[in-house]
C-alpha cells in the first residue's frame, strides 16, 4: 500500500502512533526501480515536491554506483537550487546532565555512576551563554537531560536567563530546545518563554530496538515519545525538529520513520518539522550497543542525500558529532545549520578550553572541536554565507523554512540580505582581521550577485550602518 496523507484521517491521526513496522519493511522489501524511475523521482523532488514513502524507499534500495552519483548529485542541485550557500550557525549548550533514564548511547544515563552530576547555576549559565555572545554567537540549542529538577517551569526559566545576557554588541537572538517530552500544558509553559525550535529525536523508529536499548525511566515508552511532537504542536509549538540515532537499526528504516514523521505531521498539522537531525551514536561513557547497525560513512552520505530530496523544505542539521572531512563532504548535500566552537563538557564554554577526551564531563565525544572562528573562515573561503540570522523568527514570520523554500525571490529579499547583515557583524565584533578582510570581500560579491533585487540598495545602506556600530537589522 502507498501512503497517501488523505487516506488517513486527521481526528484518527491526532496523538496517536503512527509507526506500522510492516509497512515500512514492505517499502524496503519490494520498492525498486531502474535507472528512470530514479531521475524521475529526483526529478520530481528538484520540482519541489515531498516524495511518498515509496518513491525514498527506491532511492534508498539504489545501490549502482552511478545512481548513487545521481542522487548526490540531485541533493546537491537542490540545495543550490533552492537554499542557495547560506549555512546556519548555532552552539550547544548543555544546562544539567541529570538522568533518571537508562538509553544505552547515552553517557547521561542514571546507572553510569561515573558521570560527574552538574546542573549550572543561574550564574554559570549567565557565565556559558557571555562565553558564546563573546564567540560570536546569536543561535543556541539549550540541552537537558531527562529529570524531575529539569521541569517545563525550570527550562522556561533558564530560556528566559540566556535571553537576558548581553555583552558588548552580543546577545542571544534564538534558543532552541532540546529535552525531553512533556505534556500539553509543559509544552505550553515552555513555549511562552519565546522559543525558537523545539526538538525531540525518536532516535529509533524500530519498536523492539527501542525497547532494547531503553532500560529504564520513562523513556522506555515508545509511544509518548513518538506522539511527543503532536502535543507541542497541540499546545501551539509548530516550529519543531524531529531526529533519528543512526547506528541503532536498519538506517533505510529509520529514513523512512522520519519520512513517515513528516508526513504525518504534514496531514495531521498542515505543517511538516523545522528540521531533520540525523546523528550517529558516538563514543560515550560506558557506550553499551550492538555494533551491528553502526552507519558507514558512504552510507551516511547517502542517507543524507536521500533525505535532502525526500524532504525538500526541511532544514537539516549536522553537528560536531562528525569529523571536518564528512561535515566538508556533507554540507554539499543539502545540510542547512552546523554548530561551531561546540564544547559539550558541561560548563566548559567559560572555562575557555577546547572539548577534551573526558567522558565524564559529557553526553559523548565529538569529533570536530574547530573554534566558531575557523569555521567561519572556512565557510567564507570555500564561498558559503555563514548567517546568524534570526529575523523571521523575531518578525513572527514563522513556518520561514517553508517560505524560503514555497515563496518565489524569497531568499534573495529576505534569506541572503539578512545572512550578509549579521555575516557582517560578525566580522566588526569577533573576527580576526585576515577573516574580516576575506568577509568582506564576499559581502561585496553577493551584494554584486543580488544587483537587480530590489532590496540591494537598503542592503548597501544597512551594511555600512553595520560598519558604522548598529546591530540587528534585518529585513
Ligand atoms: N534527554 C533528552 C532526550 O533524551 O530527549 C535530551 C536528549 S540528548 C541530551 C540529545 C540527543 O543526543 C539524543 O536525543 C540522542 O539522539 C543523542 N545522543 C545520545 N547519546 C549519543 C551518542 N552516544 N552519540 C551521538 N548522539 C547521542
Ligand atoms: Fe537521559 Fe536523554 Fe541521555 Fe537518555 S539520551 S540517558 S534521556 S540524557
Amino acid at each position: 500500500m502507498i501512503y497517501h496523507p488523505e487516506n488517513y484521517s486527521i481526528k484518527d491521526q491526532r496523538m496517536k502512533p503512527f509507526i506500522d513496522p510492516d509497512e515500512i519493511w514492505n517499502f524496503i522489501n519490494y520498492s525498486k526501480g531502474d535507472k528512470h524511475r530514479v531521475r524521475e523521482i529526483i526529478k520530481a523532488s528538484l520540482d519541489k515536491k515531498r516524495l511518498s514513502l515509496e518513491e525514498t524507499a527506491i532511492l534508498l534500495n539504489a545501490e549502482e554506483p552511478d545512481l548513487i552519483e545521481e542522487i548526490k548529485e540531485g541533493a546537491r542541485t537542490l540545495k543550490e537550487k533552492v537554499y542557495g550557500e547560506r549555512i546556519v550557525l548555532f552552539a550547544p549548550l548543555y544546562v544539567g546532565d541529570l538522568c533518571i533514564n537508562n538509553c544505552q548511547y547515552c553517557g547521561f544515563r542514571a546507572e553510569n555512576k561515573g558521570m560527574k552530576r552538574i546542573t549550572l547555576s543561574k550564574e554559570e549559565l549567565i557565565n556559558e551563554s557571555t562565553a558564546l555572545i563573546d564567540q560570536g554567537h546569536k543561535r543556541l540549542i539549550l540541552v537537558y537531560g531527562e529529570h524531575p529538577k529539569y521541569s517545563a517551569e525550570f527550562i522556561a526559566e533558564t530560556v528566559n536567563i540566556v535571553y537576558g545576557v548581553k555583552h558588548d554588541n552580543g546577545e542571544i537572538r534564538r534558543v532552541n530546545i532540546n529535552a525531553a517530552p512533556f505534556d500539553i500544558n509543559g509544552f505550553r509553559t515552555i513555549k511562552d518563554s519565546g522559543i525558537g525550535t523545539f526538538q525531540i529525536f525518536q532516535e529509533t523508529y524500530h519498536e523492539p530496538t527501542y525497547a532494547k536499548v531503553h532500560l529504564g525511566g520513562v523513556k522506555r515508552n515508545y509511544d509518548w515519545r513518538l506522539t511527543a511532537l503532536d502535543r507541542a504542536q497541540e499546545a501551539g509549538i509548530d516550529d519543531v525538529g524531529i531526529g533519528a540515532l543512526f547506528g541503532l537499526y536498519d538506517w533505510r528504516f529509520e529514513v523512512l520513520g522520519l519520512v513517515r514523521h513528516v508526513n504525518h505531521f504534514e496531514a495531521v498539522y498542515k505543517v511538516g518539522p523545522h528540521t531533520i537531525s540525523f546523528p550517529r551514536i558516538q563514543n560515550a561513557l560506558s557506550l553499551n550497543i550492538d555494533k551491528a547497525h553502526l552507519v558507514k560513512d558512504d552510507e551516511f552520505v547517502r542517507l543524507v542525500s536521500v533525505l535532502r530530496l525526500a524532504v525538500p523544505y526541511t532544514g537539516m542539521i549536522l553537528t560536531a558529532r562528525e569529523p571536518k572531512e564528512i561535515r566538508d563532504q556533507v554540507l554539499r548535500f543539502g545540510v542547512s545549520q552546523i554548530d561551531g566552537g561546540t564544547n559539550l563538557e558541561l560548563g566548559g564554554y567559560s572555562k575557555a578550553k577546547k572539548d577534551t577526551q573526558d567522558l565524564t564531563m559529557k553526553q559523548f565525544q565529538i569529533n570536530d572541536n574547530r573554534s566558531l572562528n575557523e569555521i567561519m573562515d572556512e565557510l567564507i573561503k570555500t564561498g558559503y554565507i555563514p548567517s546568524f540570522c534570526t529575523a523571521c523568527y523575531r518578525l513572527g514570520r514563522t513556518g520561514e523554512h517553508f517560505m524560503e523554500f514555497s515563496v518565489p525571490g524569497f531568499i534573495k529579499r529576505f534569506c541572503s540580505p539578512n545572512a550578509l547583515l549579521t555575516l557582517a557583524e560578525y566580522l566588526e565584533d569577533y573576527a580576526p582581521q585576515d577573516t574580516k578582510e576575506k568577509g568582506y570581500k564576499l559581502i561585496d560579491e553577493k551584494i554584486a550577485d543580488l544587483s537587480n533585487h530590489q532590496n540591494v540598495e537598503k542592503l548597501r545602506e544597512k551594511v555600512n550602518l553595520v560598519k558604522d556600530g548598529k546591530r540587528d537589522l534585518y529585513f
